[in-house]
């Protein structure tokens, strides 16, 4: 789960990480208004779900408040594009405005999971800033990486070591070592699987400040925190996969023409291998779960339909607790209340196999019903060459 970085900055500072002073503004005057009380000189973020928003243009020095209302009357409503949002971009309608900060020198910190060791590992380089992922390919020497025993956490002296590496001394090391204590607690008590401070600068006057701030929340622990739901900004996110969270169904968007619907992310990997494998571009998956009702499958198929790039339709159900009838009275129930005409491929196998496959050749759909993955995979990717 995203948040805003200005959310991101106050978890952050509730954990005694400092950060500038600022608010998030909603219209163009609050902007104004926010620049006169930091003093005039500001910066002006757009707050979207995405990084690589000052080279877009989304991050705006001002040197008084009526060239920050400028910036809020240019800003706000616009689409930003960069690296991480795709060709569609992210609308803005939350600017944060933060006292304006004189730069001594940029630093990347961050803490992540780490797949390699199955550990949180923290991520640091002297080299911090826009350019970091540019770094990361062309110098990765630059990066340091250091696993964290989930057991003992992070101790002072590895987090010391970090600091060191980076070129801090005395004081400044010291609350970078500080900095880095609290920013994996606030990693663990919060339940993230990312939290990254890019730039973390040291000021002209020789602090230490997260300048910007990213947090991820790991989905299967927000039934753990109450406040997380509400802090979700709609606007930023596909509806798709909103309609999909209410339902409980995990939706992950790609970007080939067919849609997926699977059971069980083991099998849902399968499914997208096979497909690549045989010339198919998955336009996405869809895993209806474990024991899905007849209605969660329908609104399951019917949000693979409203997905546009879908120029047909795989179905791969292994029906253990779920039920094949089940599924396939829910194929049918979507297919005919949107009226689709794509192409479908189902294959199925497992609980009332039988009544599943009778249900769906009897209802008139312009279904292919195969017993076998590998031909299900061929069917439905042929189809599509051909069409
Ligand atoms: P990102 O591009 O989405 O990661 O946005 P950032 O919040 O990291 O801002 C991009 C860049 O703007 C930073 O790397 C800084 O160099 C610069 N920047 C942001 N805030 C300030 C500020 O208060 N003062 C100065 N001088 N530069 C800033
Ligand atoms: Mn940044």
């Amino acid at each position: 789960m995203n948040i805003h970085e200005y959310q991101a900055k106050e978890v952050l500072s509730s954990f005694g990480i400092p950060v500038p002073r600022g608010r998030v503004a909603l219209t163009a005057d609050q902007v104004e208004r926010t620049a006169r009380e930091m003093g005039g000189r500001c910066v002006v973020k757009a707050q979207i779900y995405a990084g690589g928003r000052g080279k877009a243009g989304g991050v705006r020095l001002a040197d008084n408040p009526e060239k920050a209302l400028e910036a809020g009357k240019d800003l706000f409503g616009r689409v930003l594009i960069t690296p991480q949002t795709g060709p569609e971009g992210l609308v803005v309608r939350r600017l944060l405005v933060e006292e304006a900060v004189e730069i001594g020198k940029e630093f990347y910190l961050s803490i992540t999971l780490d797949r390699n060791t199955s550990r949180y590992c923290i991520i640091a380089s002297a080299e911090g800033g826009m350019d970091i992922e540019e770094l990361a390919a062309k110098s990765p020497e630059k990066i340091r990486m250091l696993p964290i025993d989930p057991f003992v956490g992070l101790r002072s002296y590895e987090a010391r070591k970090v600091a060191l590496g980076l070129g801090l001394q005395g004081r400044i090391c010291e609350d970078c070592v500080r900095l880095m204590l609290n920013l994996y607690r606030c990693c663990m008590e919060k339940d993230c699987s990312l939290v990254e401070i890019n730039p973390l600068v040291v000021t002209r006057a020789g602090w230490l400040l997260a300048m910007d701030a990213k947090i991820n929340f790991d989905d299967n622990a927000i039934f753990r925190h109450q406040d997380y739901p509400e802090m979700l900004d709609y606007t930023q996110m596909d509806p798709l996969e909103i309609t999909a969270s209410e339902f409980d169904l995990s939706y992950i968007k790609l970007k080939g023409n067919i849609g997926c619907m699977v059971n069980g992310a083991g099998l849902a990997m399968a499914t997208l291998d096979m497909l690549k494998e045989y010339g198919g571009e998955p336009a996405n998956f869809l895993d209806v779960g474990g024991g899905a009702s007849k209605e969660r499958v329908a609104e399951a198929f019917k949000i693979i339909l409203q997905d546009s790039d879908v120029k047909g339709v795989f179905v791969n159900i292994f029906g253990g607790i779920m039920r094949c009838d089940v599924i396939a009275q829910g194929i049918i129930d979507a297919a005919s209340e949107v009226g689709c005409t794509l192409p479908i491929v189902v294959r199925m196998d497992g609980t009332l196999v039988e009544e599943g496959r009778r249900l769906l050749l009897e209802s008139g759909l312009d279904v292919q019903y195969t017993d076998y993955l590998g031909d299900g995979v061929e069917k439905i990717v042929k189809m599509l060459q051909e069409s």
